[in-house]
């Protein structure tokens, strides 16, 4: 079966009758290479399991299913679960769960997971909530190995972008906090049915396994990053006051110079190692309820 024909997706849609349900953001890809070369380039380890969010009618499943050792996909669309019982018929290494990822505990999920070797994630995100769904991937804390997405072509700028440019953002460090984004290839509107109004990338991330930066209180350190950007064209030392209300701004402008920063600078040209150091700083600061 192939599954990136349109005729046989417009058929195979037919027999279930089902639609794209836009609310989802049910954009499927149409296109083998693309979908083979996500699969391939997921992750290193023929022997990983895969997380994989919105199998859609198993598109992207059927490939990842055969080249790793198993797939465990979260489809929120009810309407599909015979779908993809039909259309991932030959596969034994296939769990398909209805849930929304967003309401899913991965920890118990994918523990049985775990124990039996590497993990990654590999998904083609709806639009509407790709933030969400990344950081709830981050911050639940689970050792994957790589957490490669399709997402919209702009927020693969934002996400992979250096410090410093245009497209730095919050976002972008708080990513390089877990882990280092790389931008795979990008994918053109023309390669989804129906097709969206933007194109897209993929991006692979690799999880630290170790943090290179750690800070002495994680709270503190996003809080400094919140606000460092929250206020884009302050100056720092300006911005940390809006955002560190109990504290002066001779002791932030003090913090800034000690970490051998100019506190005119702007948030936006710091790294994530510098994003610690400063955090660190600001934490002596604080009072000790943080
Ligand atoms: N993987 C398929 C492909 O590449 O052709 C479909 C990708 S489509 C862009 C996104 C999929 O995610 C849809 O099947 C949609 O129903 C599903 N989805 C949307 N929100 C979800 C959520 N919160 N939890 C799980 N699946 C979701």
């Amino acid at each position: 079966m192939n599954l990136c024909d349109v005729k046989t997706v417009r058929n195979i849609m037919e027999a279930f009758n089902i639609s794209f349900r836009k609310e989802f953001g049910q954009n499927f890809l149409i296109d083998r290479s693309v979908v083979q070369n996500i699969a391939w380039e997921c992750c290193e380890d023929e022997d990983s399991t895969i997380l994989e969010i919105g199998p859609g009618i198993g598109t992207l499943t059927y490939e990842l299913a055969s080249c790793r050792r198993e797939v465990v996909a979260l489809e929120i669309d009810r309407g599909l679960i015979p779908v993809l019982s039909y259309t991932l018929g030959e596969f034994d290494n296939v769990k398909v769960i209805n849930e929304d990822v967003m309401e899913t505990n991965l920890e118990a999920l994918l523990a049985p997971y775990f124990e039996k070797g590497s993990v990654s994630v590999c998904a083609n995100l709806p639009y509407y909530i790709t933030t969400p769904i990344l950081m709830k991937l981050l911050e639940c804390g689970l050792p994957f190995d790589y957490i490669t997405i399709m997402i919209q072509a702009e927020v693969a700028d934002r996400l992979c972008a250096k410090a410093g440019s245009k497209d730095y953002g919050a976002i972008t460090a708080v990513l390089a906090y877990y882990g280092e984004a790389e931008k795979l290839f990008k994918v053109p509107a023309g390669k989804f049915l129906p097709a969206p109004k933007v194109d897209s990338t993929v991006i692979r991330i690799r999880l630290h396994k170790q943090k290179p930066y750690v800070p002495r209180n994680e709270a503190v350190l996003f809080r400094t990053i919140k606000a460092a950007f929250g206020q884009r064209r302050k100056t720092l030392s300006n911005a940390l006051s809006a955002g560190f209300g109990e504290l002066s701004k001779e002791q932030i402008t003090q913090a800034i110079a000690s970490c051998g920063h100019d506190p005119n600078i702007r948030g936006e040209r710091l790294d994530i190692a510098e994003f610690v150091t400063l955090s660190d700083a600001l934490c002596d600061l604080l009072p000790k309820t943080e």
